[in-house]
């Protein structure tokens, strides 16, 4: 079936770095025929800028004014999803140790949080959304029909990312794993919109599982769910 008769909902998948969101939320997204939204990606955007721009974290008004001004767009692609910034394509650039290591700082700003919060909500309106990030099922969509906080062991996490950064990673995967831990850090001690787990999240330990087998149980939980509202509805 191409357009399923069933209601569409909006599915939240937070978790620490690493831990496989991205990859499992844009399977899900495929199976259910939903939009996939990398919320990780907008706050790279808003870093890789204000570094380019020679913006530092400390400041914030800086910062904030380039994040309510930058243009971002994600595009689905054939290769993964695009990231435009004003236009320019910037999906590999944001993916850098650079980036990585300022990241967090950037993404504890009170104005920028509220600003990709508010892009995120927009993307949200029309449902039918697999958002990944943080701060998804806690504060940019608290009514989410299905949350799911995904997690997997520290090494493992750390394994994941140094392969993502190719075969001249520039970092051994010791020292990834620690900055992987300070960034993790840095997230759950923030003030505005930690990373911590909902109250009504489900909580999915993705160790040593495929992403494909993690995706196939979140896409029958959101089927469920659906199935369940379109019951009541009837
Ligand atoms: O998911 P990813 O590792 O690409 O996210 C990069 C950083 O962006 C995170 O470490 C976090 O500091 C920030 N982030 C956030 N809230 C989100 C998504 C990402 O603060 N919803």
């Amino acid at each position: 079936m191409n357009s399923h008769p069933l209601p569409r909902i909006n599915i939240a998948i937070d978790g620490p770095a690493g831990a496989g969101k991205s990859t499992v939320a844009r399977m899900v997204a495929r199976d259910m025929h939903y939009i996939y939204i990398d919320t990780g990606a907008m706050y790279r955007t808003v870093a890789l800028k204000a570094l380019e721009a020679g913006i530092s974290p400390e400041e914030e008004d800086r910062a904030t004014a380039l994040a309510e001004r930058l243009d971002i767009r994600l595009l689905p692609g054939p290769e993964g999803q695009k990231v435009l910034a004003d236009g320019e394509d910037v999906s590999s650039r944001i993916r850098s140790l650079e980036v990585n290591r300022s990241v967090s700082a950037f993404a504890k700003i009170e104005g920028v949080r509220k600003r990709m919060a508010a892009l995120q909500r927009k993307m949200a309106l029309e449902k039918g959304v697999v958002m990944d990030g943080r701060d998804i099922g806690t504060h940019v969509l608290p009514d989410a029909e299905l949350k799911v906080f995904l997690t997997a062991s520290p090494r493992e996490r750390a394994l994941r990312r140094y392969r993502e950064l190719g075969d001249n990673p520039g970092i051994s995967l010791d020292q990834l794993e620690r900055e992987i831990a300070e960034r993790d850090r840095t997230d759950r001690e923030r003030e505005i919109a930690p990373l911590v787990q909902a109250d009504d999240a489900r909580f999915f330990d993705s160790t040593g599982r495929p992403a494909e087998e993690v995706a196939g149980v979140i896409t029958e939980w959101g089927m469920a769910i659906a199935r369940t509202i379109s019951a009541e509805e009837k």
